[in-house]
C-alpha cells in the first residue's frame, strides 16, 4: 500500500527522546543508531516511510515540535 503521508524532521533540533517512535501506530519511525546530530543525539528518521498514514501522532507527541506531517494527495 503506498504511503498516505510523510514527515519532515528537523534533525539538529531532535533530542532523540523516542516519543515519536513509541507513538507511531505503524512503526515507520526509528532513532538513527549509526548517526548523531550536531548535539550528539540519535535523531528520529523515517525507517519505513511507505507505512506512514499521516495520523499526526508523532508531531503531536514531539515535545520540541520538530516534526511536520504532510498528507499525500491520492
Ligand atoms: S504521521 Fe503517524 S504514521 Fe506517519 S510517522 Fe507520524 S505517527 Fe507514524
Ligand atoms: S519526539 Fe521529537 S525530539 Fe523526540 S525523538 Fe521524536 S522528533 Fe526527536
Amino acid at each position: 500500500m503506498p504511503a498516505k503521508g510523510y514527515v519532515e524532521i528537523l534533525v539538529d533540533t531532535c533530542k532523540g527522546c523516542g516519543l515519536c517512535v513509541a507513538n507511531c501506530p505503524t512503526q515507520c519511525l526509528a532513532l538513527k543508531q549509526d548517526d548523531t546530530n550536531v548535539y550528539g543525539y540519535h535523531y528520529s528518521y523515517m525507517s519505513e516511510p511507505e507505512k506512514c498514514i499521516a495520523c499526526m501522532n508523532c508531531a503531536v507527541m514531539c515535545p520540541d515540535s520538530v516534526i511536520t506531517v504532510y498528507k499525500k494527495k491520492s
